[in-house]
């Protein structure tokens, strides 16, 4: 099957969570995003360990497109705090405990998934193949394997 979109995001790690917000913040429609498990990327398998990253960059990466904002927004429930709220009244200048991290990433994409599904396509495969044509105007080919 074949089928036409505007950008191909490959992976669904913090480099691709944050992709999408972008895309979608410029009016980039439709979108396909491939990820085997959208999990948050390689990020779950350490979160034993304290992260490295000061609190206060998790927030800002959480809050750095307004398609985010808007998803923080619609989470908001009386009575339960947001994983971005969990991160907010923690000391913002010190590391935390890095499955907040996780979560945070989860969340957001709960909310693209929830929120977004008419823009975006959630392919689960993984990408095995990428070239561009020299006809139909240069579009690239993206091959997947479920
Ligand atoms: C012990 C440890 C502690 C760390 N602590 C921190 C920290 O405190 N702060 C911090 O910012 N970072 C930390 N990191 C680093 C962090 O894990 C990475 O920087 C981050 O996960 C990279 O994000 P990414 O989206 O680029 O890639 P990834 O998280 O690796 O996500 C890539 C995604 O793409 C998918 N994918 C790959 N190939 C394909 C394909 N062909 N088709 C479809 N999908 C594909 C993968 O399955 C995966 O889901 C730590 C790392 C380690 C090891």
């Amino acid at each position: 099957m074949s089928v036409n979109f505007q950008a191909v995001v490959i992976g669904a790690g913090p480099a691709g969570v944050c992709v999408i917000g972008e895309l979608l913040d410029l009016g980039v429609r439709p979108i396909a995003w491939v990820d085997p498990l959208f999990e948050a990327g390689r990020l779950p398998r350490y979160v034993a360990v304290p992260s490295n990253t000061h609190t206060s960059l998790f927030g800002r990466y959480a809050t750095s497109t307004a398609t985010f904002r808007a998803i923080w927004e619609k989470q908001r429930q009386p009575g339960k705090q947001t994983s971005l709220e969990v991160l907010e009244d923690l000391q913002q200048d010190a590391g935390c405990p890095l499955h907040l991290a996780v979560d945070l990433l989860r969340d957001l994409t709960e909310g693209l998934k929830r929120y977004h599904q008419d823009e975006v396509s959630f392919i689960a495969g993984t990408v095995t193949y990428i070239s561009q044509g020299v006809g139909d105007a240069g579009l690239w080919k993206v091959s997947v394997k479920n």
